[in-house]
């Protein structure tokens, strides 16, 4: 699976880059960064774990653009609404035109 090149939340393009090593200084599958609008995913995780940790990521950029920052920086919120999310939209289409 190839993820995207880039994501469009709320009207803020954020590039979408695979790298070996996601943060130097602290070990993690993803990150991302409100003021460069690049989110970095891990390489070497499985696909699914990949598209996950993308879909973690789209939140915090979310709550970011919609001023909840107590939201953003809630770890286990953001994880399991993206746990939740990722089945969700990975299993079944649920919109179609
Ligand atoms: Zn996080």
């Amino acid at each position: 699976m190839k993820l995207p090149e880039k994501v469009n939340l709320l009207g803020i393009t954020y590039k979408i880059e695979e790298v070996e090593v996601v943060n130097k200084n602290t070990p993690c599958d993803g990150e991302i960064n409100y003021q460069s609008l690049e989110i970095r995913i891990d390489k070497g995780l499985a696909d699914e774990k990949k598209a996950q940790v993308l879909m973690h990521e789209i939140l915090h950029g979310l709550f970011e653009s919609l001023g909840l920052a107590e939201l953003r920086d809630d770890e286990k919120a953001v994880q399991s609404l993206a746990t939740a999310l990722y089945h969700l939209f990975s299993t079944q289409t649920i919109f179609s035109s």
